[in-house]
This record gives structure tokens, sequence and C-alpha cells, in this order.
């Protein structure tokens, strides 16, 4: 499960601090975080799958606080526990859909697992464009993919920055659904960030926030 403890966060210089409120998520938990553009849903996003360090405070999963982890060792913890899906999706344009899959494995040390890759493609409806150019698919497939990849390492933890706000309503259920069937299968915690009032609904507990910055 995840835990988080007290985290705060500022940008450098900033004359604000990001005070975050403490978060239990149990296995399978879901989570939206639920807020208007510019409170700090990436931010917080971000601080939980360590891309950014925390100014103080913990965030532990399943035990490890993966707060206090720097370099080699966060890169490797982040790349075997916790799967992210980026706002907008990025993948290695000259790369094909299974090659960009195959690469997230290979960057967490995972040894590669082809069958596992096409199930994972085969699962989200897009086994047909495993072999295209990401650039070759639309928007809700290329988003799709991205959850793919997102899967491919069997992850704890599913981060997901605003998975659903370039799609039409019929795409972003589809989107909410498929994220929240894989992460209860994988038994993955499900954490999403959004502003889209859509998925309030589809999640077990709903955080909302206004602000979380506070002068210094
Ligand atoms: P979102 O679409 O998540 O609301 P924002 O518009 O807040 O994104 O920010 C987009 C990007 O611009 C973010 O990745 C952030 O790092 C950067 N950014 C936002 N505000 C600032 C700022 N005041 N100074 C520097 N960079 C910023
Ligand atoms: P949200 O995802 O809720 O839209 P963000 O976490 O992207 O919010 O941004 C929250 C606030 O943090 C923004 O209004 C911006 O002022 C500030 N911010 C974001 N990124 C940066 C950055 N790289 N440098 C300085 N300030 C930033």
């Amino acid at each position: 499960m995840l835990i988080t403890h007290d985290l705060t966060y500022r940008y450098p210089g900033a004359a604000t601090t990001f005070r975050f409120p403490d978060l239990s998520v149990d296995r399978a938990g879901t989570l939206l975080l639920l807020g208007p553009s510019g409170a700090g849903k990436s931010t917080w996003l971000h601080l939980l799958a360590g891309v950014l360090s925390p100014l103080a405070g913990r965030m532990e999963l399943d035990g490890v606080d993966y707060a206090a982890l720097s370099g080699a060792k966060l890169d490797r913890f982040r790349g075997r526990n916790i799967g992210l899906v980026f706002q907008r999706p990025y993948f290695v344009d000259a790369l094909t859909v299974e090659e960009n899959l195959a690469i997230a494995r290979r960057m967490a040390s995972l040894p590669p697992d082809p069958e596992l890759l096409r199930t994972t493609l085969h699962q989200l409806g897009i086994d047909d464009h495993a072999d295209r150019l990401p650039g070759q698919l639309s928007v809700g497939e290329q988003q799709r993919a991205t959850i793919a990849r997102a899967l491919v390492n069997r992850p704890k933890l599913i981060l997901a920055d605003e998975p659903t706000s370039a799609l039409d309503r019929r795409n972003a259920s589809r989107v909410s659904a498929l994220l929240r069937e894989r992460a209860a299968e994988l038994g993955a915690a499900l954490i999403v960030v959004t502003h889209d009032e859509r998925l309030r609904d589809d999640f077990r507990q709903v955080v909302e926030l206004t602000s979380l910055a506070t002068p210094n």
C-alpha cells in the first residue's frame, strides 16, 4: 500500500510551499485527486512518481520510504514499482508501439517478455497496432498505448496525470475503465489526478483540492 505523511514541496525560488494532504491507498485501491488547473495536482503526482523530490515528508510503498532514495536506487525502484501515464502521450517516435513497451522493461532491468507485451496490447484493444509507429495511431489509441507501457513492468502503483482530458466522453470513460480494470488485475493502487469531473463516480476515494500552495 501507499502511505504519505506531511509531504511538502517548493519550486526553487518560489514564494509558496505546497503542503499535500496525507494519503493512504490500499493494494488495488483507487484514488481520484480532483481540482482546478493550477491547484498543484501535477506537482503532487510528480512527487509520488519520484520525479520531483519532496522538501520534507515521507512516502512509503509497501514499507519502502522512497522519498529517501535518490540516483540509481530511485530509478530502479521507480522502474519496477511505479507505472506512469503522462498527460500527453510521448514515445520514441522511430520505434514501434511494441518496441516502446519493450524499452520500458529494459530500462527497469526486467527480462524481455514479448508475450506479456502482446497480452497487454490485446487487453487495451490495440494489438493490431503493435507494429505501427506511435505517430500512426489516433489520440485515443496513443493514450491506450501509454497505459499499456505503464503496465508492462507490473507496477504496484499506477499514477495517471489527466489521462482523459484530451478525449471525448466515450473514450474518456473507456480509458477510465481500462485503468481501473488493469490496476485491479495487477493488484496495483491507482491514483489519477484530473480536473475532469466526468471521472468522479468511477473512484472509491476522491480528494478534492482547491490550492495546495501556502506562503513560505
Ligand atoms: P497543467 O496542464 O498540468 O495544469 P501547467 O500549465 O500548470 O500544467 O504547467 C505546464 C508545465 O509548465 C508544467 O510541467 C510546469 O513544470 C511548468 N510550469 C507551470 N508553471 C510554471 C511556473 N510558474 N514557472 C515555471 N514553470 C512552470
Ligand atoms: P495542476 O496540475 O493542478 O494544474 P501544477 O502542479 O501543474 O498544477 O502547478 C501548480 C502551480 O505550481 C502552478 O500554478 C505554477 O504556478 C506552479 N508551478 C508549476 N510548475 C512550476 C515550476 N516548474 N516552477 C515554478 N512554479 C511551478
